[in-house]
């Protein structure tokens, strides 16, 4: 085993997602040595983007949220100028043998909603007050806030999509930070207001998005941060993780190792809890739910008009079908193709992590027949597997985290956050503002005031997720 430099860098990340490298980019900003160890070999995490085909496409759907905070924005803003373009949200939802736009317009759902449906929902209206949810479970509060109707429509089947388990043994946590509008009230106050917020954006019906993909967020956030001196170490993974009082050391898989006073790791709170030699763990543990995502480039120009198209109900397993060309106004994207991207969640290791690209493609294909979407006429084919991309918050998840983080809290010198270093479903500005705190607790002679980030972990507690 290699010896660790013998000049110790400031702070260390794990992790080149947009939480690290907007770690980075802010300690670097204050003069700070920092390091950032990242395992692939380019930046980004869940939020990076890549060419299929010769079109900028991203790790499923992504669109920056008009309620990302301002700070995120400004510098966000400041770095992609013109580039971040503000677009409005041009979706369809699959509501039993219907498409619906998405966001949903009051208009359009009373002409489109079969009848069945529509006079489910207005039963279900009308009976609100006498409802009460039974149990802290995702099915409980949203049958008792939202009708059966819509639940068993919509929330229902997606859920189990999504997280791979019936409602009844998610825990309602889930609901709580995922839907935001949970009684009729609140559906209907949304649906009337057309998404305005206050301030005059129109949330839930705009987003942003860069020219060149969501991905060109991080890729400016990097360019960023090694402007601003900091180190920023592609393909280099991490294995061992040996924290101490007085600062840590981490052993990559190359054999060489980085020193650093502090440590931020932004990596699988799973991971980090490993990496530190902590464990082994007795009781529930936490689960990641993994995800296929199956890229298709279709000659002819675009497939659709749409940018997303969703698919809550059961019959397949894919959830979304993304456009990535319909997210952005963009004279790089080429007129003669276009490329879909279709998720579908999974285990790691189950049948659809392990389906070959033939497979996929033909569940892909019988997917577009049975719900009425247009076929692809194929020029390529690219298959991506991420092992963790949404926590599951399964009915033992609150204890299991509770543990977890009461042990990771103890790793010295170290700070978990970032979306599967809280594991919590945060948007990428969620997990960049975490970051922009965490370096505003660090002091100036490398202290770390845990009383202000105690209150900053509370607030990432009320962060809400957004499609
Ligand atoms: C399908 C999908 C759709 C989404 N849609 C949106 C959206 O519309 N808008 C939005 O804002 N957000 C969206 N998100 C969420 C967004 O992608 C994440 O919030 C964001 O990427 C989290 O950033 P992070 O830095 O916390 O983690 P990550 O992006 O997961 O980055 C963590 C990094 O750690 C690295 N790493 C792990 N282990 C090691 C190791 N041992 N050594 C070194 N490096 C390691 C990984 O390679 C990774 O690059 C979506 C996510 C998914 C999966």
């Amino acid at each position: 085993m290699s010896t660790p430099a013998p000049d110790p860098a400031d702070l260390l990340v794990l992790g080149g997602g947009p939480a690290g490298l907007a770690a980075v980019w802010k300690a670097a900003q204050r003069g700070l040595r920092v390091v950032l160890l990242e395992r692939a070999d380019h930046v980004g995490g869940m939020s990076a983007s890549f060419e299929v085909d010769g079109v900028r496409v991203d790790l499923g759907s992504h669109r920056l949220h008009p309620n990302t905070a301002p700070a995120v924005m400004a510098d966000i803003r400041g770095l992609l100028g013109e580039d971040l373009q503000t677009r409005p949200r041009n979706g369809r939802l699959r509501l039993g043998e219907t498409w619906i736009g998405f966001p949903l317009k009051v208009g359009e759902m009373l002409r489109a909603l079969p009848r069945g449906m529509a006079a489910g929902i207005a039963r279900d209206v009308l009976a609100s007050p006498l409802r009460q949810a039974d149990a802290d479970t995702y099915e409980a509060l949203l049958r008792a806030g939202l009708g059966p109707t819509v639940y068993d429509a919509m929330y229902g089947p997606f859920a189990s999509k999504l997280w791979g388990l019936p409602g009844e043994r998610i825990h309602g946590d889930q609901a709580r930070v995922r839907v935001t509008a949970d009684t009729p009230g609140k559906v209907a106050a949304r649906l009337l207001r057309g998404g305005r917020t206050g301030n005059g954006t129109e949330q839930g019906r705009s987003f942003h998005y860069p020219r060149r993909g969501f991905g060109q967020i991080v890729e400016a956030v990097a360019d960023a941060a090694r402007l601003a001196g900091a180190q920023l170490r592609l393909g280099a993974e991490v294995t061992r993780l040996d924290a101490r009082t007085d600062g840590v050391t981490a052993y990559l898989s190359d054999g060489s190792a980085v020193s650093a006073r502090r440590c931020f790791s932004t990596i699988p709170v799973t991971a980090l809890a490993q990496l530190s030699g902590r464990g082994p763990f007795e009781g529930p543990v936490l689960h990641f739910r993994a995800m296929t995502l199956v890229y298709l480039s279709h000659a002819g120009g675009r497939w659709t008009p749409y940018d997303a198209h969703y698919l809550p109900q059961e019959g397949t397993p894919v959830t979304r079908i993304s456009e990535p060309a319909n997210y952005r106004d963009s004279a790089d994207d080429p007129a003669d193709r276009s490329v879909i991207c279709v998720e579908i969640p999974c285990m790691v290791g189950d049948e659809t992590w392990t389906m070959a690209e033939d497979q996929l493609v033909r569940l892909v294909r019988h997917t577009l027949s049975d719900t009425g979407l247009p076929p692809v006429s194929c020029r390529a084919v690219h298959v991506v597997r991420l092992p963790s991309v949404y926590p599951v918050f399964d009915l033992d998840y609150a204890g299991a985290l509770a543990a977890m983080r009461s042990l990771v809290t103890g790793i010295p010198s170290t700070v978990s956050f970032g979306r599967l270093g809280l594991f919590a479903h945060d948007n990428s500005h969620h997990a960049m503002a975490e970051a922009y705190d965490a370096v505003d607790a660090l002091g100036p002679d490398g202290s770390f005031d845990e009383h202000a980030w105690h209150e900053a972990l509370r607030r990432f507690a009320g962060h809400r997720v957004e499609d």
